[in-house]
């Protein structure tokens, strides 16, 4: 009987033949945050349940319906919906702020967010993300943004948008909730059920409502970046210096004030037009406030999220470049035992130099065995039997040309091959994509 249970909707499977791109973003993405200094923290999948509600925000949409929270016994936990409140906690437990400031880490993560899913809108996705904590200045707003768009540059994005915004601290932004609720006041009869809450608990939030009725009656809105007190103005204006000093292109977007509550000053947000509705594949800013909040010393800080399923997406739609997925080096297709073991012993020698090495699992005929070979793509095969154990010499023919070289199959056959699989690559490659296979190959071992 077929299994006729199915993945929950708006997860997703990542097969063998495709995990090579994630592959790609992670490996760039780890050494892209390294070259700045940040350093992997690795956190809990699920944490008390109050640590996301004190930190991201009870008028959020995360918040108010997107958790995903689940009762253990008699403990409560909830899924993690994002990383800063996990990396802020596992940073404050583990004492990371009592040493050199800035602290900066980095994560790759699963998140789990109870949301419609459509196209770049899952209910688990994956973030890389990083947090710096410990620095005021806006040269650290200036260098996590940087770090994202070197990011997005290595993995070959073109067209991806910065949008920068300061949404002010809690002195400058009072004055501004007043401005946006006498503005929102007249018109609260055709605001969504949740935007007429967010008027009275948090009214910034209405400005990154996604129903089109709200966003319609928002387009006048004051807009923040009037209300900003000097410190804050400030800022904004040294971290515009800053990032024209890095050569970064940017606009102000008043608009932007980001769904999750713990913001304050910079924040912004990378997008695209390229995949539909769900355009930003990056969100991020400042949030002075939030180590207080949960308890820890006054610290400034900030950091990001990148959405990789977004990422891929637009990578997949401009056809950049991945890292090219390992396939069968050789494969050794033997009729009788004594070949099936020389072919062994040979297998797993390669595989110690780093090559992907194959022989015959399943008992098949010399035919079936080269048909596999074929479909596996196998770059090399060689075929032993009877004849080629007695003469001590085999074929070893290029699967792409045809082509064969008869080779000892003594125990120079190793390196034999070796040297004829590098004078392969360097014939496939011109000199600068030479460098990058090589590179490649070393990453992989
Ligand atoms: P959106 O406005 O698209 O809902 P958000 O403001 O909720 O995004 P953040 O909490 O800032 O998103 O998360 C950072 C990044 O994570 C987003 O920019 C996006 O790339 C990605 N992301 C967020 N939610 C999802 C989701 N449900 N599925 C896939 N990626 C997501
Ligand atoms: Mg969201």
């Amino acid at each position: 009987m077929a299994l006729n249970i199915k993945r929950p909707n708006g997860t997703e499977d990542v097969l063998p033949k495709d995990v090579y791109k994630w592959h790609t973003v992670e490996k760039i993405a780890r050494e892209t945050a390294e070259s700045f200094g940040f350093g992997e923290l690795r956190f809990p999948t699920f944490e008390n349940t109050e640590l996301f509600l004190r930190s991201v925000g009870e008028t959020t949409d995360v918040v108010q319906k997107e958790m995903y929270t689940v009762k253990a016994k008699e403990t409560e936990f909830t899924l993690r919906p994002e990383g800063t409140a996990c990396a802020i906690r596992a940073m404050l437990q583990n004492g990371l702020l009592n040493e050199a400031l800035p602290q900066r880490i980095y994560y790759i993560i699963s998140c789990f967010r109870h949301e419609r899913p459509q196209a770049g809108r899952l209910r688990e996705f994956h973030q890389f993300g990083v947090e710096m904590a410990g620095s005021a200045a806006p040269t650290a707003d200036a260098e996590v943004i940087l770090l994202a768009k070197t990011l997005l540059e290595r993995l070959g994005l073109k067209n991806i948008k910065l949008l920068i915004n300061s949404i002010g601290c809690p002195t400058c932004r009072a004055k501004y909730h007043e401005a946006l609720k006498a503005y929102f006041e007249p018109h609260i009869d055709e605001l969504c059920d949740t935007c007429k809450e967010r008027l009275v608990k948090n009214p910034m939030r209405l400005l990154d409502c996604k129903s089109p009725i709200c966003k319609e009656i928002g387009k006048d809105a004051p807009v923040i970046t009037d209300y900003l007190c000097e410190d804050c103005s400030d800022h904004f204006a040294k971290l515009q210096k800053y990032l024209t000093g890095f050569g970064i292109e940017y606009t102000v977007d008043p608009r932007i004030v980001r769904g999750l509550d713990y913001y304050t000053k910079t924040v912004f947000e990378f997008v695209t037009t390229e995949i539909g509705a769900q355009g930003t594949v990056c969100g991020g800013g400042r949030y002075d406030g939030l180590i207080q909040q949960l308890s820890g010393q006054p610290t400034p800080a900030l950091g990001f999220g990148m959405g990789i399923e977004r990422l891929l997406l637009v990578m997949d739609k401009q056809g950049c470049d991945y890292l090219t997925p390992k396939k069968c080096d050789i494969y050794f297709a033997t009729m009788g035992d004594a070949a099936l073991e020389k072919a062994m012993q040979l297998t797993k020698d390669l595989r110690e130099l780093g090559y992907c090495a194959e022989y015959d699992l399943m008992g098949r005929g010399i035919k079936p065995q080269m048909k596999y070979a074929n479909k596996i793509n196998a770059a090399f095969t060689v075929v032993i039997g009877d004849n080629e154990l007695e003469s001590g010499r085999v074929k070893l023919k290029e699967m792409s040309k045809g082509e064969e070289t008869e080779l000892a199959l003594d125990d120079k056959f190793i390196g034999n091959f070796d040297s004829i699989y590098i004078d392969k690559m360097f014939e496939q490659f011109d000199e600068a994509s030479t460098v990058k296979a090589f590179g490649q190959i070393a990453g992989q071992q």
